[in-house]
């Protein structure tokens, strides 16, 4: 029954898996050899023929990304890793490089040759300190062997933790040293991104996944996942689980296929509401156990793929106190260059906040929605777009739960039934 393919995640349960030694023992930087040896535009065609897509949410197509840069240009071009991993929900690029650092270094030897690129930067959250000393010790063995510094050289740069940074031009600003906010766009990175030259930004999981396509060739690659999302995926599965953690599984899984390999909905109880991809992403009910989690599947059923982050709910939470705690997360990280998403998330926040303490009124739904509306599309990036997603789809799925806190007069749940860590302040 088993659907579950693990190529990034293969050696995870070694206990030394993260070191040189490992990586080598199982073919490590044969495939960035391989790919030296290539014409980078061969690499490129390769990586466009594998069909891969941009694992960080967007799912552009990776090597089509890498067509962009402009050759015999004489400019310096650069690769930036985004390490910035921040949607709520999502945990798959840190375990990956705590188990396994080096493929994310051999990918940039890889993917700057390709794109003809002297230095890569990998962006990683001041936050997670293990993750950041264990990508130095990494980058300081493959120095050390030789795989880096000549002609290719690694930086990684630690910043300060806001989610806006995963915002690739914001990223970009924030690399450079200033306050990170999104950029206006055109000029897109390709043609001017970091220090106004060409650039290249992908998400750790779509750069870890290129030396395998180097050493086992796109047709392998496109043997997996769906007509038009290819390979294999890492999904982040939390919440009310059995056993929660990362599936690496080919593109077109269901969310039923994964609960089952993963010892289903709590003992106990029943699936209620989940995120196909992050909390940025529309709510998916019980009605879409078998949607498949491919890029195409997921957008026709209404919601998006995003980065893969499944957090289940079941019938003891209350999506608008859950929806309430992500639209506080997006007001607090909204950056404030747009007045739509500065003043509308904070708005949103004060009448989330009466709906589930129930003094507001029916109307305040329609007001929602209102807000909702002239957020999304409206915002100069996706952060607002992405704020009103939880909101829109929770009152076409569970309005008579909005209704039924006004009738109430307050919560009608109690929060300490859906907690799962006790002694957590519900
Ligand atoms: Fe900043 Fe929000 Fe506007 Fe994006 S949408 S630029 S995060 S204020």
């Amino acid at each position: 029954m088993t659907k579950l393919a693990p190529v990034l995640s293969a050696h995870w349960d070694e206990k030394d898996s993260f070191t040189i030694a490992a990586y080598t023992r199982h073919g490590g930087y044969q495939a960035s050899a391989k790919a030296l040896a290539m014409d980078p535009d061969a690499v490129i065609q390769l990586v466009k023929d594998s069909g891969l897509r941009g694992r960080g949410g967007a799912g552009f197509p990776t090597g089509m990304k890498w067509g962009f840069i402009p050759q015999g240009d004489e400019k310096d071009h650069y690769l930036v890793v985004n390490a910035d991993e921040s949607e709520p929900g999502t945990c798959k690029d840190t375990p990956l490089l705590m188990a396994n650092p080096h493929v994310l270094i051999e990918g940039c030897i890889i993917a700057c040759h390709a794109i003809r690129a002297k230095h890569a930067f990998i962006y990683i959250r001041g936050e997670v300190t293990h993750v950041v000393r264990r990508l130095n010790q990494a980058i300081e063995d493959a120095y050390k062997a030789g795989h880096l510094g000549k002609g290719i050289d690694v930086v990684l740069h630690v910043g300060a933790g806001a989610y806006i940074c995963g915002e690739e031009t914001a990223l970009l600003d924030s690399l450079e040293g200033f306050r990170g906010q999104p950029r206006l766009r055109p000029p897109f990175p390709a043609i001017a991104g970091l220090y106004a030259r060409p650039t290249v930004v992908n998400n750790v999981e779509s750069i870890a996944s290129v030396p395998a396509i180097v050493a086992n060739g796109a047709e392998w690659y496109q043997s997996m996942g769906t007509e038009k999302s290819k390979g294999t995926t890492l999904y982040s599965l939390s919440g009310h689980v059995t056993n929660p953690g990362q599936f690496e599984a080919p593109l077109g899984i269901t969310l039923r296929e994964i609960l089952e390999l993963s010892g289903g909905v709590r003992a106990g109880h029943k699936l209620k509401f989940w995120t196909p991809g992050g909390s940025s992403t529309p709510l998916f009910t019980d009605a879409h156990l078998d949607t498949p989690l491919d890029y195409e599947g997921v957008s026709a059923a209404g919601s998006m793929l995003g980065t893969k982050a499944l957090q289940i709910f079941d019938e003891t939470t209350c999506v608008v106190r859950a929806v309430l705690r992500w639209t506080e997360f997006y007001k607090h990280e909204s950056c404030g260059k747009c007045t739509p998403c500065r003043e509308g998330t904070w708005w949103l926040v004060q009448i989330l906040r009466d709906l589930e303490n129930g003094v507001g009124t029916e109307d305040d739904l329609a007001k929602l929605l209102d807000l909702c509306d002239n957020i999304m599309g409206r915002s100069f990036c996706a952060l607002g777009d992405g704020a009103t997603s939880p909101i829109t789809s929770s009152i076409k799925y569970f309005r008579d739960e909005y209704i039924a806190h006004l009738t109430n007069g307050g919560c009608p749940f109690d929060p300490v039934k859906s907690t799962l860590f006790s002694g957590a302040n519900a």
